[in-house]
C-alpha cells in the first residue's frame, strides 16, 4: 500500500458533551437560563478524527466509549470498549463504524488490544495521553514495526500531553510530533509558548517536533532542526465556541504534516482552521470554511 493511501489513526477518548449555551459566564451559586443546549460527540481523539475527516484525511479512531443510557440513546456508537472505528464522511455528517468491540468496563485501549491493529494500514498514529504505561507499550510496537521499514514507509508517532498530570510527561520522549497544551505549560511554570518550548525541548527526542498552541496567541513550534516557528492566531469575526479548538488545531496540523507539508505551513493551517472553528458551534462548518479558503 502506498503511503498516501494509508490512514491516520487517533487513539483516545470519545464521550458525550452536553453543551449549555448561556448569555454570560455563570457566577458561582447562581441559576442561569440556557439560550440553547445541544449534545455533541466529544473526547479529544474523537474530535480530532471528526476534523481530520472533514478536512479530507482518511482516518480511524480507536478508544473506549463512556458507558450509559444517555450516550447509547444519542449516538450510533454502542457503549462497549475498546472499540476501533472508522470515521467516514456521509453528507457532511459523520458515520462511525465499529470494527472491533468486545469487552465492557475497560476504560482505555491496552497494548494487547493494539497488537490486533494491522499497522500497515496507517501512516500516522496519534495518542491522546491517558494510560501512559500501556500507551508506551503501543508506541514500542510501532517502533518495532518501523525498524523493519525504510523511513518513507514508517508510521509517524504523535502524542498529545493536554492534562497537567505528571505520568503523562513521560510521553514527551516518545513522539515524533509532540503537542503540549498551554495548561501543561503553565502548570510547569511557563507563561508564553516560546518559553514553554525553550524549557521543554530537553524532554523531547532529538529531531522531534514540539508544538504548543496558546489560544488567541496562536501557536509555536520547535522544528527538528532546532529552529522556532510561530503562527499568529486567526480570530473569527465573532467568538462563538472555543470547545475543541485544541483538538481542531491538532487535527489540522496532523492533516497537513501527514500529507507532506512543511511545519510552518501546517502550523499556520492549524491556527487558521482552529480560529475559524471558534466562529461557529461544533465542527460542521469546517468543511465549508476550508472549501471557501481554497
Ligand atoms: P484548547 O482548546 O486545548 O484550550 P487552545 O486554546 O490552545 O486549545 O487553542 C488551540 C488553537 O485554537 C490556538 O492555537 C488558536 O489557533 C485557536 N484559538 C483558540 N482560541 C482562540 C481565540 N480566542 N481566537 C483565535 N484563535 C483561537
Amino acid at each position: 500500500m502506498e503511503q498516501k493511501d494509508k490512514k491516520v489513526l487517533c487513539i483516545g477518548l470519545v464521550c458525550l458533551d452536553i453543551i449549555s449555551v448561556v448569555d454570560k459566564y455563570p457566577e458561582e451559586d447562581t441559576d442561569s437560563r440556557c439560550v440553547s443546549q445541544r449534545w455533541q460527540r466529544g473526547g479529544n481523539a474523537s474530535n480530532s478524527c471528526t476534523v481530520l475527516s472533514l478536512l479530507g484525511s482518511s482516518c480511524a479512531f480507536m478508544g473506549s466509549l463512556c458507558a450509559g443510557p444517555v450516550a447509547r440513546s444519542h449516538d450510533p456508537l454502542q457503549c462497549k470498549a475498546p472499540v476501533l472505528l472508522h470515521v467516514r464522511k456521509l453528507h457532511h455528517s459523520l458515520k462511525l463504524l465499529p470494527l472491533m468491540a468486545d469487552r465492557r468496563n475497560v476504560p482505555d485501549v491496552t497494548a494487547e488490544d493494539f497488537s490486533k491493529v494491522e499497522l500497515r494500514h496507517f501512516k500516522w498514529i496519534h495518542w491522546e495521553g491517558r494510560n501512559v504505561d500501556e500507551q508506551l507499550k503501543m508506541i514500542q510496537q510501532v517502533a518495532r514495526h518501523n525498524a523493519a521499514l525504510p523511513w518513507q514507509q514508517r508510521i509517524t508517532i504523535s502524542v498529545e500531553i493536554e492534562k497537567p498530570r505528571e505520568p503523562l510527561y513521560e510521553l514527551f520522549a516518545y513522539g515524533d510530533v509532540v503537542f503540549v497544551s498551554k495548561d501543561v505549560a503553565r502548570h510547569l511554570g511557563f507563561h508564553t509558548p516560546q518559553s514553554a518550548l525553550e524549557g521543554l525541548r530537553c524532554r523531547v527526542k532529538v529531531g522531534a517536533v514540539l508544538i504548543c498552541a496558546w489560544a488567541e496567541k496562536g501557536a509555536d513550534a520547535l522544528a527538528p532542526d532546532g529552529l522556532f516557528i510561530h503562527s499568529d492566531a486567526f480570530p473569527p469575526e465573532r467568538l462563538i465556541d472555543t470547545l475543541g479548538a485544541g483538538d481542531t488545531f491538532n487535527a489540522a496540523v496532523i492533516h497537513k504534516l501527514s500529507n507532506g507539508a512543511r511545519l510552518e505551513e501546517a502550523l499556520t493551517f492549524g491556527c487558521r482552521v482552529a480560529g475559524g472553528k471558534c466562529g461557529f458551534h461544533g465542527y460542521g462548518g469546517i468543511a465549508d470554511m476550508v472549501t471557501r479558503q481554497e
